[in-house]
């Protein structure tokens, strides 16, 4: 498969056009980076685990009907997907109390809150992506009423698909960040990719944290923990 042009460059992940202009190669890199690109490093093997962990993950979505951008994948770092036009807001599930929501709120974290708390974020680097709501993602113009209720189901979808099974290899999904976008016939469809770097996973045993949460507060071993996330969801497929 040929990659041709780039058409995103980003740190941890490069987009590049295929001959099909209906498709595209996701390729994962080793770079991460927090705190909106202010803390960098180099974590050997991340995008070979990123992109495997994503790949698991789209095609159990898939399977459980949801519908994704993901095509197949292609080599230990490279998926192929559907070209989308990507709507610029996040999702954001949380099914227990971590990062910013702890911050915001001054709420424990670990606490487990009485159902999922679902947060919207305006995609903007320049504003570090600022919480919004229904109004004002229907007022902005980002969705209308109709991919917004779609938007919620399928998001609850995923939750319900994959909680359940991070449980069964000892891991809590405590939150995760999920985007959308249209294909070219105007499908909705979930088009991102869910890693130890968009997504808390928390040892159920021992309560470890195995995302990306050890690079934003210098806890070491990320290399391990994105390992470790890849290996048990392997041992499930
Ligand atoms: P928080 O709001 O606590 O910072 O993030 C909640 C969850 O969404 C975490 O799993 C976090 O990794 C993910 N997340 C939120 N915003 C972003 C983002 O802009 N980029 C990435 N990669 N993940 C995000």
């Amino acid at each position: 498969m040929d990659k041709r042009v780039i058409i995103h460059d980003g740190v941890s992940i490069k987009i590049y056009g295929t001959e099909n202009p209906e498709q595209v190669i996701i390729h994962f890199t080793d770079e991460i980076t927090a705190y909106n690109k202010i803390k960098k490093a180099v974590i050997t093997d991340k995008g070979i685990y990123c992109n495997g962990v994503s790949c698991m993950i789209s095609r159990l979505l898939q399977d459980g009907g949801v519908p994704t951008h993901f095509i197949r994948q292609i080599s230990p770092r490279d998926q192929l997907c559907w070209r989308a036009s990507v709507i610029p807001m996040e999702v954001i599930v949380r099914n227990v109390v971590a990062g910013s929501l702890a911050q915001r709120l001054g709420i424990p974290e670990g606490l487990i809150p009485k159902e999922p708390i679902y947060d919207l974020c305006y995609k903007s680097d320049d504003l570090c992506d600022p919480i919004i709501n229904d109004y004002h993602a229907l007022a902005l113009g980002l969705v209308n009423r109709t991919d917004l209720e779609t938007i919620y189901t399928m998001t609850k979808q995923v939750n319900a698909i994959l909680f359940p099974i991070f449980r069964k290899v000892g891991i809590t999904l405590v939150d995760f960040k999920i985007e959308f976008g249209h294909l070219a016939d105007g499908r909705l469809v979930m088009s991102d990719d869910i890693t130890p770097d968009t997504a808390r996973f928390w040892d159920i045993e021992t309560g470890n944290k195995l995302d990306k949460d050890r690079f934003r507060h210098d806890r070491g071993h990320v290399g391990e923990a994105y390992k470790t996330v890849y290996d048990r969801l392997k041992s499930v497929f």
